[in-house]
């Protein structure tokens, strides 16, 4: 029997019983108010109106040294909970709606609580469009992983288009999913061990009645690599996918589109199995053959706050086709 087999693991659903706040203390200050905005350079072939503004590259590494404050921050640690309440403090400087979701874990550990937190933001219609990205980082026994790639390059993006979105009216509602508990409890993840925070999530959303108002959820995930090749999932669905390789054409970066195709067992699934289109955008080729994931290897150094806003900016080019459509 493996160490996998020995977790037995029941996910106790509290459905928006537990009205708490995750805000604790106030935490350092950071230059996180609007700015002036940049013109935006790509646009625009014409075809498009150039809803949001460009990344601000600054910004974006401005958040993601942030996170890296907080790293390692497994599920259930005091890090993540000190993270989580610094993330609440800036969404709502952006006029975010907040809402934290907690739920429990029952491992041979004991119970452990989990929180999601979701950023909403009210467009003129219910159409909902979601970005999602995890937040805490896998804990491997023997060695720290401080994931300045998984999971910090994606909640740098994820907090990046937070801002850009909540600066301007939309036709869409948007909500910003920080995902807890995504890593799996034991070594490696599987269909009962892992994505604990999406999968509450999904059932939230199935309860709300909002399943057929989600026109797209875009996952976020490992998109910090050095040499970034972007992962063709094939449970993501096709439409989105070619969304993302036309907008990475039309910015440029035809060279983060990668070749490599697989299945790839993430936070979208949830939504997947829900019918909702989702894809995942990752680079599940973390160093030559995905060596650097999971290990004392995924640091700074191995990084590169470019390939974020590549991804970022390619996101940034979907938003605006889906609000335009
Ligand atoms: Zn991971």
């Amino acid at each position: 029997m493996n160490g996998l087999q020995q977790w037995s693991l029941v996910v106790a659903v509290v459905m928006g019983l537990l009205l708490m706040t995750c805000r604790q203390e106030p935490g350092q200050e950071l230059h996180l108010n609007h700015g002036p905005v940049a013109s935006d350079p790509e646009s625009d072939a014409g075809t498009l109106r150039p809803e949001f503004t460009a990344v601000d590259p600054d910004r974006l590494e401005e958040y993601y040294r942030l996170l890296l404050n907080f790293s390692p921050r497994p599920a259930a640690s005091a890090r993540l909970e000190e993270l989580r309440v610094r993330l609440q403090e800036i969404l709502e400087g952006w006029s975010l709606a907040v809402t934290c979701e907690p739920f429990e874990v029952l491992s041979d550990r004991g119970k452990l609580r989990m929180v999601n937190l979701i950023a909403e933001k009210k467009g003129r219609t219910a159409e909902l469009i979601y970005l999602g990205s995890h937040v805490d980082t896998k804990t491997m026994p023997g060695f720290e992983v401080i994931g300045a790639n998984d999971s910090t390059s994606s909640t740098a993006a994820l907090l990046e288009l937070a801002r850009i979105v909540a600066d301007r009216p939309t036709r869409c509602t948007y909500r910003f999913a920080f995902f807890d508990g995504e890593e799996a409890l034991g070594e490696h993840m599987t269909y009962s061990d892992g994505l604990y925070g999406s999968r509450h999530h999904a059932q939230r959303l199935l309860a709300e009645g909002r399943v057929l108002d989600v026109r797209a959820f875009i996952l976020l995930d490992m998109i910090g690599d050095r040499d970034l090749r972007i992962t063709r999932d094939t449970h993501s669905s096709p439409e989105l996918w070619s969304l993302f390789v036309s907008c990475c054409n039309r910015l440029g970066y035809t060279e983060i589109v990668g070749d490599q195709e697989m299945a790839v067992l993430d936070d979208h699934i949830p939504f997947r199995e829900l019918g909702i289109p989702a894809v995942d955008i990752i680079d599940f080729e973390y160093g030559p053959g995905n060596s650097l994931w999971h290990t004392p290897a995924d640091v700074p150094e191995n990084v590169s706050v470019e390939s974020i806003r590549r991804v970022t900016e390619a996101v940034r080019c979907m938003l605006t086709h889906l609000e335009n459509e």
